[in-house]
């Protein structure tokens, strides 16, 4: 029966529902929220109220759900209620405290921290200190009976508030802090006395007015209001939104706000900060890990500022709070049932833990901490294998230093903070890195040399092939985010002075320029004169070899690897490649012995020279198939018939131009000069406006038919030839960018007489298929149609995502740059997948080809064969295989599995971000 009216029950349930609870307030041992809360509470406001609901040392504080921040977002502010109830936990908040904030005797501080979904490390803003003011300063003063700490600690809030909230530019204020230090001749910023902190104080203060033309706010609230506020701004940061880009992190998400009470680690040597991981995030060994400062404030340590100490030493200092630090963190890692990365407040011997999330770890780690946890019955097989990011596999493939080759002078050792080899030029600073770094055809190694990094340094360290600091530990902002990159990081390489204004870096006498070269061994953290070569590593780990046994079996689809030539075959077998999924042809013709009868046969005005040029470039390609064939004896071989614009085998038209002109210039009669002007001439025939979409692909072949009956007569002789020497041989002859059903068949013709003939000339047959690739839109269209020819398909996604968009590959960086920071594109089409677009045309030529031929076999072989996005979607559209480069094999296998086994296990990867 139809009830216009809802039960009572359904009625309140409405109601509680559309007065939306923005506010968690968390301490005295109870939290409204729980560790599960990631999306609303983000991660640290989740972990705080797990922790708290856990009876751990908490400071007691709130929680602004991400949902406020999203209304920021919209509105440019926030609704009454959220003021409403962030007013309410504020009371609650003083009431547990038995203080007010920024007043009384006793006046409540707190910090005001974001806290997203997926860990940012340092992307956006905190606000410590909040609720000091000329009165509650003198208050703290008293209190402390330290007048020192409590003006540093109003001049920190001051300097801080100032610049995220009131958006006054940091060096203002260092400005007047460097010039009272100049002034008192102090040394060290601890040098300066509570006096001189004042007058720094009166100081700020001017710097905020100048900048405003108001007063440095004295409401406690409406600091409160503004801190909120700037921090939800925060979100949108250029930083902030940069990374998230590179990490794939949605722009919706919105950040949550944490308030909590203050604790200060800076009253004294009986105070101190810190953090730490369980076990280590850059081996997975299980040992207590972590660094601390004695009388310091949290940022201090992160920011690499202060060189840390090891945290074994705090053993030695406050045995009583290390040990109750161990049990604390021992407990969270197994109620989490992962490795912690904490931070902790020691204030006057009273320990505070003031944050604990899973933590960010290397590839090799990742592996190892997924297995002892197994071992440990902490997790399961099943669970392990989502443990390690597919991506993390590169770790196990980076290079190593190869010092046989050559003299190794060690600069400096520093610590071994994100592994791996790099060797590069120096680079300074961060917008330096972008420009020297290049991209493209001409990208150049750089280093980026730094004192320490700070979050404003992302782009230049996204470039850079290494990252090398003086200062900081392996939980600096440089470690911790090189780690997350997979790129390589000494960082705190004391013996260095990194010089940012003559833009020098001196270590053992020695003065070192940016462009000068130097090579970086991340896993020993040594720092190496000179430019050393690097040797490729091994990818037979027994560890990670376990991991993948695990992951293996869930795996439906096939891994193959594109490859050209017989080296990188037998690499990627290595790799645990089954099959090659695209060997692009053209790529074997651009060898030195190659290069002129391949010119000769563009350069032919006649089908009979063309042939004669072909019959040249027989052999030498047949030779090639051999050993491709022979690595992958057993696995099919996927072969690409000839693919580019001819003009790329030639040389260049500027350059040929150039070459006339100066022959013409000094040696008009040379003979040679006849020969340039025949080249030129028929460079300037093949030239092209838009060669990407012209004389490439199955047109080659089809104008130039003599180029596919060479390239299948060579694919057929070699296979036979292999198959002699009792190799198992499968070739599948590809045929690029077919957009018709009789573009197919005209290829496909030629191939199968070729084959006929080959194997009554050899008195010997081998099993093969010809197939085509799906490039164009056209052909996802009419897909049923090309499969009445083609015995197969594989998706050149590189070409389909330029057809689909209609982006040109080549040119595309134009635009991309702005589509994806104004937020048009989440992400680099031709990196990960467009499912929406591209996607789409997969999913509807699969199931269109399968319609006319139920058993076609269906790859993908353009760049996102290898990307863990990509793949995953693959297997949900039920394509056969992947083909990937040999470097990313190890990455599509664990990929694979991981989205089978999701499938099957139906769990959402509990992947750590
Ligand atoms: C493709 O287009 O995806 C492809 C694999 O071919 P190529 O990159 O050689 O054009
Ligand atoms: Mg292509």
């Amino acid at each position: 029966m139809a009830t216009s009216t809802l039960p009572e029950t359904e009625i309140e349930k409405t109601e509680q529902k559309s007065a939306t609870k923005y506010v968690y307030f968390f301490g005295g041992g109870k939290a409204d929220g729980n560790g599960k809360m990631k999306d609303e509470l983000g991660g640290k406001g989740a972990g705080l109220a797990e922790m708290t609901n856990a009876g751990l040392p908490v400071p007691p504080g709130f929680t602004i759900q991400t949902d406020a921040c999203r209304e920021y977002m919209r509105h440019n502010s926030v609704s009454k209620e959220v003021d409403r109830q962030m007013e309410e936990a504020l009371a609650h908040l003083e009431k547990v405290q038995a203080q007010k904030l920024g007043k009384g005797e006793n006046p409540l501080l707190v910090s005001v921290r974001s806290g997203a979904k997926f860990s940012m490390p340092g992307m956006m803003d905190t606000i410590l200190n909040l609720g000091l003011n000329d009165e509650s300063v003198e208050s703290l003063a008293k209190l402390s009976n330290n007048p020192r700490f409590a003006y540093d600690s109003y001049r920190r809030l001051i300097q801080m508030f100032g610049n995220v909230v009131l958006e006054i530019p940091k060096p203002d204020f260092d400005e007047v802090f460097d010039a009272k230090k100049k002034q008192k001749k102090a040394k060290l910023d601890t040098d300066l006395n509570a006096a001189a902190l004042k007058e720094v104080i009166a100081e700020y203060k001017k710097v905020v007015k100048k900048h405003t033309k108001k007063d440095f706010p004295q409401d406690p609230h409406e600091q409160l209001v503004m801190a909120r506020d700037a921090v939800f701004r925060s979100w949108q940061n250029d930083r902030a939104k940069h990374y998230r880009r590179i990490n794939n992190i949605s722009d919706d998400l919105g950040t949550a706000v944490n308030v909590q009470a203050m604790v200060f680690g800076n009253l004294g040597e009986t105070s101190g900060t810190g953090v730490g991981f369980t076990r280590n995030p850059a081996t997975g060994v299980k040992e207590f890990y972590g660094e601390f400062l004695l009388n310091a404030q949290g940022e201090d340590v992160v920011s690499g500022v202060r060189t840390p100490v090891h945290i074994l030493e705090l053993e030695k200092i406050m045995p009583e709070v290390y040990n109750q630090l161990r049990e604390i963190t021992t407990r969270l890692e197994k109620h989490y049932r992962d490795m912690q990365d904490f931070e902790f407040t020691i204030q006057d011997g009273r320990l505070y833990m003031l944050q604990t999330r899973n933590g960010k770890r290397t590839g090799l780690a990742a592996v190892k901490v997924a297995i002892q946890m197994v071992e440990e019955g902490l997790i399961t097989k099943e669970e392990a294998i989502f443990r390690v990011e597919p991506n993390q596999l590169y770790d196990f493939l980076v290079p190593r230093l190869d010092e046989k080759s050559v003299k190794v002078e060690v600069l400096a050792t520093g610590l071994p903070a994100s592994p791996g080899a790099a060797v590069g030029q120096i680079v300074f600073t961060a917008d330096e890195a972008v420009e020297k770094a290049g991209h493209g055809a001409k990208k150049n190694p750089v280093i980026l040399v730094r004192a320490e990094t700070t979050p404003e340094d992302i782009h230049g360290m996204e470039v850079a092939v290494g990252i090398l600091t003086s200062r900081g530990g392996m939980t600096s902002h440089a470690a911790v985010v090189t780690r997350g990159m997979g790129k390589c990081c000494v960082a705190g390489a004391g013996d260095i002075e990194v010089i940012e204004k003559t833009r020098e870096m001196r270590v053992k006498g020695q003065v070192f320029k940016a462009g000068d070269w130097i090579s970086l061994d991340g896993t020993t953290g040594r720092v190496i004169k000179g430019k050393l070569s690097s040797l490729p590593p091994k990818a037979d780990d027994p560890e990670l070899n376990k991991i993948m046994s695990w992951a293996e079996p869930f795996r439906k689809l096939r891994v193959r690897a594109n490859a050209d030539i017989p080296r990188d075959a037998i690499q990627a077998r290595a790799f645990g490649a089954e099959g090659i999924g695209l060997c692009r042809t053209e790529h074997m013709f651009f060898g030195e012995e190659k290069l002129p009868h391949m010119r000769a046969m563009i350069l032919a005005s006649t089908e009979k020279e063309r042939r004669a040029a072909l019959k040249k470039l027989l052999p030498l390609q047949r030779k090639d198939f051999v050993g491709v064939f022979r690595a992958m004896d057993g696995f099919p071989v996927t072969i690409r018939t000839l693919d580019p614009p001819l003009h790329e085998f030639l040389p260049r038209r500027e350059d040929l131009m150039v070459e006339i002109a100066v022959l013409e210039a000094t040696k008009p009669k040379a003979p040679k000069l006849k020969d340039l002007r025949t080249l030129l001439r028929r460079v300037e025939e093949l030239h092209e406006f838009n060669p990407m979409l012209g004389h490439r692909g199955c047109r080659l072949g089809i104008t130039y038919p003599e180029i596919t009956e060479m390239q299948a007569r060579a694919i057929f002789e070699a296979a036979v030839a292999v198959s002699k020497e009792g190799v198992k041989v499968f070739p599948e002859v590809m045929i690029p960018l077919t957009a018709t059903l009789k573009e197919m068949a005209n290829q496909a013709a030629i191939v199968n007489r070729v084959a006929e003939e080959v194997f009554k000339e050899k008195e010997h047959k081998v099993e093969y298929l010809v197939g085509t690739m799906i490039e164009l839109p056209r052909a996802a269209l009419v897909a049923d149609e090309i499969a009445k020819e083609a015995q197969f398909f594989s998706f050149g996604t590189n070409d389909l995502t330029q057809t689909t968009f209609g982006f040109s590959r080549d040119d595309v960086n134009k635009v991309l740059p702005t589509y994806l920071a104004e937020g048009i594109l989440k992400q680099d089409p031709f990196a990960v997948l467009d499912r929406e677009g591209v996607g789409q045309l997969i999913r509807m030529a699969t199931e269109r080809g399968r319609k006319t031929r139920p058993n076609l076999k269906v790859g993908i072989c353009g760049e996102h064969g290898g990307e863990p996005s990509s793949v995953e979607f693959c297997h949900q559209v039920g394509l056969n295989y992947v083909s990937c480069s040999p470097f990313r094999v190890l990455t599509a296998r664990l990929a694979a599995a991981q989205a089978a086994a999701s499938d099957k296990l139906k769990v959402e990867g509990g992947r750590t971000k």
